[in-house]
C-alpha cells in the first residue's frame, strides 16, 4: 500500500466501502505530526463514505430528507473526537474578533443553561468522555436535545463552519420525514446507516489508552475543556503511520 522515501510516503489505496470502492493516491510526510493536522484527509474520506451511503439510499428507492435551512440536528449533543476538538479550538482563534466573542458567549450561554437545567446533566456531560456505556450516552444525548440548545456555530439556520464541521455532523442524515427530527424518537426517525463511521475511527485514534477515555467529547464542552483537550492529544506520530492506522480500521 505504501512506497516510502526518506521524506514522504505515497499511499495508493483501494478500500471497499459498502458495495463500492474508494480509491485514492496521496503523499504523506514521514515527519511526526499531531493527529488533528490530518483532519482535511479524514473529512474528505468521510464525505466519500457519506456519498456512498446516499447512493445506496437512492438505489433502495428512498431519499434523503435533509435539506438546506433545516437545522433540527444542530441541537443534538454533537460528539467530536479530541483531535477535532483541538482543530476547532484553533479555528475559533482564527475568527474575526466580533465573531469569536459571539461564538464564545454562545458556548458559555449553553453551558450555563445546562447547569441551570439541573438533573445532573452538566456533570454527566463532563464525564461523558470516560463513559463507555453507549446506552447511557444515548440517554444523555436525548436529555440534552430536550433542552433545545442550538449549536454555537449555527448562524441563520446554517452551519457557519460548514467546510470544517465535525465528522459526526457530516455523517448525520435521515430518510424519515424531517418534521420528526424536532423530537428524535428512534421509533419514527430513520437515520441513514453508514457502511463505515470515520468519526468512530477518529474517537479510537484520539483516545489515550493510559487514562481509558473514549476519545470523544460533546462539542458543547469544547471551550470548557480547552486546556485538557490540548494536554490529552495523542502523542505526535509520522503522518504515514496515522494514515496506515486509519486505513486499517477503515478497511477492517
Ligand atoms: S457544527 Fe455546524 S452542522 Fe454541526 S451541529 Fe454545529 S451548526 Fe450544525
Amino acid at each position: 500500500m505504501t512506497d516510502v522515501n526518506p521524506q514522504t510516503a505515497t499511499v495508493n489505496a483501494e478500500i471497499r466501502i459498502g458495495n463500492r470502492t474508494i480509491r485514492f493516491s496521496a503523499q504523506f510526510s514521514n515527519e511526526a505530526i499531531q493527529l488533528h493536522e490530518l483532519l482535511p484527509f479524514f473529512q474528505n474520506i468521510t464525505d466519500k463514505v457519506v456519498e456512498i451511503a446516499i447512493a445506496e439510499v437512492i438505489e433502495s428507492g428512498k431519499r434523503i430528507s435533509c435539506h438546506n435551512g433545516c437545522s433540527a440536528c444542530c441541537s443534538h449533543l454533537v460528539p467530536i473526537s479530541k483531535a477535532e476538538g483541538a482543530a476547532l479550538l484553533n479555528l475559533i482563534e482564527t475568527l474575526p474578533e466580533a465573531r469569536r466573542s459571539e461564538v464564545r458567549s454562545r458556548f458559555a450561554k449553553n453551558m450555563a443553561a445546562l447547569e441551570e437545567a439541573g438533573s445532573g446533566l452538566f456533570d454527566k456531560l463532563k464525564k461523558a468522555a470516560l463513559d463507555h456505556d453507549k446506552e447511557r450516552i444515548k440517554a444523555i444525548g436525548l436529555a440534552y436535545f430536550d433542552l433545545d440548545l442550538a449549536c454555537p456555530f449555527l448562524q441563520d439556520q446554517s452551519c457557519s463552519i460548514h467546510p470544517h464541521r465535525p465528522l459526526s455532523c457530516r455523517e448525520f442524515l435521515v430518510v424519515s420525514d424531517p418534521v420528526y427530527c424536532v423530537k428524535p424518537d428512534p421509533a419514527v426517525v430513520e437515520n441513514v446507516v453508514l457502511p463505515k463511521r470515520v468519526s468512530s475511527i477518529l474517537y479510537n485514534m484520539s483516545s489515550r489508552d493510559s487514562n481509558g477515555d473514549t476519545g470523544f467529547m460533546p462539542l458543547i464542552q469544547l471551550l470548557a475543556s480547552a486546556e485538557s483537550i490540548q494536554i490529552e492529544q495523542p502523542a505526535p506520530a509520522p503522518a504515514i503511520d496515522w494514515v496506515n492506522r486509519f486505513l486499517e480500521s477503515l478497511g477492517g
